[in-house]
């Protein structure tokens, strides 16, 4: 039998709010509900995924943090979510001088690849959540991933900052990590009421052709409510439009990843 390779995607955008954290944690639960091994490493110092996926930012057993600096711990820092197939790294208020601490090392772009080499092949998916930032927290997240996966929130100032990011993401894959794939952009808070939506929508899909995914989220309450109870929507309200949504967006990625697969696979049997 083929062993699966393993997929670590990287949730990027520089500009904060724009749903990278919804979208970490519930793509992940999503696909845990499908029954693929996933972890989600909290790489953002405010520790949002963390808390919304109910684990608590002082249980003393580890963070991202450590595991920057102490690779082989990582395993340590390893906790389980609600959802059996889903496990969580989370993060910590410490993690903000990471980057500081990082500056001037050698090799500085590649602890955190370093860190999750000692994961092993235990998770289909490993989805890393970024802080808003550029930086090099960011840049080690997007050395260390074979995919970049870009939130995009539907608002009037949304392909703003694009260009940048689109940058930095090619100059990472020229000099530092030609292993990264740009996955594509998901279109997050939806309104379909709203006429900006609809054309904010319409202008992703023309600038990113065929990298947008089809599944968009809607904008839904539940989304926003669920990690407050440090829960991921399908664990709170399970039939809600946002839960569905991203349902939908797991699937939509696994097809995408299934028909990559094949077409890779199908000259070597030929
Ligand atoms: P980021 O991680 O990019 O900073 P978040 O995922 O934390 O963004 O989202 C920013 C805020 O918007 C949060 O309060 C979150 O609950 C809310 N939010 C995100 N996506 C949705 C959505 N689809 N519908 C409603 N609220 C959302
Ligand atoms: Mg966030």
């Amino acid at each position: 039998m083929m062993a699966t390779m393993q997929q670590i995607i990287v949730l990027a955008n520089q500009k904060g709010g724009v749903g990278k954290t919804t979208t970490a944690i519930n793509l992940a639960a999503s696909l845990a509900a499908m029954e693929k091994r996933v972890l989600v490493v909290d790489c953002d110092p405010q520790a949002n995924a963390s808390s919304g996926l109910g684990i608590a930012s002082d249980t003393g057993k580890g963070s991202i943090y450590e595991a920057l600096f102490s690779p082989e711990r990582i395993t340590d820092a390893i906790y389980p979510s609600q959802l059996d197939y889903l496990d969580v790294v989370p993060s910590t208020p410490d993690l903000v001088g990471a980057e500081l601490e990082l500056v001037d090392r050698i090799g500085r772009e590649f602890y955190l690849r370093e860190a999750l080499q000692n994961i092993g092949q235990g998770y289909e998916y490993i989805l890393l959540d970024c802080p808003p930032s550029l930086g090099l927290v960011t840049v080690n997240a997007l050395c260390a991933a074979n995919a970049l996966l870009v939130p995009l929130q539907c608002e009037y100032y949304a392909l703003e900052g694009i260009a940048h990011l689109m940058r930095t993401y090619e100059l990472v894959r020229k000099r530092l990590n030609p292993g990264l794939d740009f996955l594509g952009v998901v279109l997050t808070m939806f309104d379909r009421r709203n006429r900006l939506s609809t054309q904010v929508r319409n202008e992703v899909r023309n600038y990113f052709a065929g990298k947008a995914f089809e599944t968009i989220i809607p904008r839904n309450v539940r989304l926003s409510e669920a990690p407050s109870y440090g829960k991921p929507a399908l664990c709170y309200d399970h039939r809600s439009k946002g839960t569905q949504a991203y349902l939908a967006l797991a699937s939509e990625l696994t097809r995408r990843y299934a028909d990559a697969e094949k077409q890779n696979t199908e000259p070597v049997s030929a």
